[in-house]
């Protein structure tokens, strides 16, 4: 299986409401947060791990494309998992890897994701409170106070994809979803399947807290291989 080429794609992305991505709580400090964000143990900075961005843009690829299966089956142990189904014709699959099938002939996962350095501003957090609220009188309930650390809104950070294109992408098809829905093939389908991937987080949100308001990020400033605007992300797509 001969690689074919190897493409840069970078962007900023810019928080539009303060983002929770969750670390882990090992380092307990005296005041510290119930529910801390994930930080570069060195810096202390918080960044966007590329498994966070990765995951989610496949779970919602997923399903966009019919590729989440939940058929109620409480005996099927495959409901609900990511996909794994290996055809020439998956998105999924090709892009991200056909999970737990060693049987797959499409070869590694074409993409890479690394993970995302905070670019602009300081390392400050927020902590925002929460409470559940009794519905009858409105008043905060005894014992529900929560608190979670947020990186704030306008923070930005460098991210970065690598996608890598084999000799068998010559024969993918894929037609956006979002931007100009047009169809593409083998190089410019990999990328293609990226950018509605990318729409997609933009759309629903990364990171936890999105329900309640947090994680909505924006892409901006794509470039691919270091230069020119990538075309399938360009300003208006
Ligand atoms: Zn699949």
């Amino acid at each position: 299986m001969l690689r074919t080429g190897i493409h840069i794609i970078t962007f900023i992305a810019h928080c539009e409401t303060a983002l929770h991505i969750g670390g882990s709580q090992d380092e307990m400090q005296i005041g510290g947060t119930d529910n801390p964000v994930i930080k570069n143990p060195a810096t202390d900075a918080p960044y966007i791990p590329g498994s966070s961005l990765k995951g989610k843009m496949r779970g919602e690829l997923e399903k966009e494309l019919g590729r989440f299966k939940l058929d109620g089956n409480p005996a099927d142990r495959d409901d609900g998992r990511p996909c794994g189904c290996a055809r020439e014709e998956c998105a999924v699959c090709r892009i991200f890897g056909a999970h737990y099938n060693p049987d797959s002939q499409l070869g590694p996962s074409r993409i890479l994701v690394r993970d995302g350095r905070l670019r602009s501003g300081n390392a400050v957090t927020e902590i925002k409170y929460e409470t559940a609220i009794n519905r009858i009188g409105g008043s905060a309930l005894t014992g529900t106070l929560r608190n979670s650390e947020r990186v704030p809104e306008g923070a930005e950070f460098q991210m970065e994809i690598v996608v890598q294109v084999y000799e068998n992408d010559d024969a993918f098809h894929y037609t956006r979803r979002y931007g100009d829905q047009s169809g593409y093939e083998g190089d410019d389908a990999l990328q293609a399947v990226v950018a509605d991937g990318l729409y997609l987080v933009e759309v629903t949100g990364l990171g936890g807290g999105i329900s309640r308001g947090s994680g909505q990020v924006s892409f901006r400033d794509f470039k691919l291989d270091g230069s020119s605007e990538w075309q399938f992300r360009s300003s208006g797509s």
